[in-house]
């Protein structure tokens, strides 16, 4: 179904674990040439490289710490060196970074939600434009940003969460700006959007409090990777969404409906 996948450049931010490690696995099985990062290297990269190889994907793994915008750059230039080009690049580094009232948050708090969540995402679509452009050009076919946003961008976040979630609502609304003035370069622009994932951004919560948000949920059970990893396929194929952009598709078990 996603054969034109095949061959793809893909770059991943914050894709040792989590969302972003089930996304690039299922690029990998589709044939795609996939970069995945983290800040640093995990213990199991050798594992999981190989993985995604014996799949039938290259795979590689470069270190950058993304809430630092030389170091977005330079991912995007390596990832460059490395494969000749960028098709696809997924916005996906992302994360609370911690839980502040208002009545606690300081700039040093708002600094690091910003720059995780926003200017990580900003300046590596600014690195990758001419990449994705130059891709479009060449194929003729559409180049694809996808950017991972959340239900909180929705509805403002939880406890401790209001910068986050005005991130995410910030990521969902950018896009709109980016397809206004970026289609012209052949790039398409799309944000998916998680509900409730299993992953260690929820490592925080007890068996408990897990339990009462399945609950909370209609289908009743937090999200996996699989259940999450062929939209980003989706949006990348342009085979299969060639004329779809400025779109949020919310993949969270129907915990929220607009
Ligand atoms: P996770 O904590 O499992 O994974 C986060 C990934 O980001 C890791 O690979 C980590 O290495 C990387 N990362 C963290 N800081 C980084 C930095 N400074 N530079 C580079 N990489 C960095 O979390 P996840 O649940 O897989 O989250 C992925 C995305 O999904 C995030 O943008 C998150 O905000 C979003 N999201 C998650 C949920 C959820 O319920 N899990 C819900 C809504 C949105």
């Amino acid at each position: 179904m996603f054969n034109d996948l095949k061959g793809k450049r893909v770059l991943i931010t914050g894709s040792t674990m989590g969302i972003g490690l089930a996304a690039a696995q299922a690029f990998a099985r589709c044939g795609a040439k996939v970069g995945i990062n983290g800040r640093h290297a995990p213990q199991n990269l050798d594992a999981l490289l190989g993985a995604m190889r014996a799949d039938g994907g290259e795979a590689e793994f470069f270190a950058a710490d993304l809430s630092v915008s030389a170091a977005c750059t330079q991912l995007v230039a390596d990832f460059v060196a490395r494969f000749g080009g960028i098709d696809v690049l997924i916005n996906n580094a992302g994360g609370l970074v911690g839980r502040k009232a208002l009545t606690d948050i300081d700039d040093d708090f708002y600094k690091a939600v910003g720059d995780l969540n926003m200017r990580s995402a900003l300046v590596c679509t600014q690195a990758a434009l001419p990449h994705l452009k130059a891709a479009a050009a060449a194929s003729g076919e559409t180049s694809a940003v996808i950017s991972v946003g959340s239900i909180a961008g929705h509805t403002g976040g939880g406890p401790g969460a209001s910068l986050y979630g005005a991130a995410k609502a910030w990521l969902h609304n950018i896009h709109k700006n980016w397809v206004d003035y970026h289609t012209n370069d052949g790039i398409r622009f799309n944000i998916v959007s998680p509900g409730v994932f299993d992953t260690a951004f929820h490592a925080d919560k007890s068996e408990e409090v897990r339990q009462r948000i399945a609950a909370g949920i209609p289908m009743g059970r937090f999200g996996q990777g699989a259940d999450i990893a062929p939209s980003f396929l989706f949006f990348a194929s342009h085979a299969c969404s060639g004329y779809i952009t400025g779109q949020i598709l919310d993949v969270n078990g129907g915990q929220h409906m607009h």
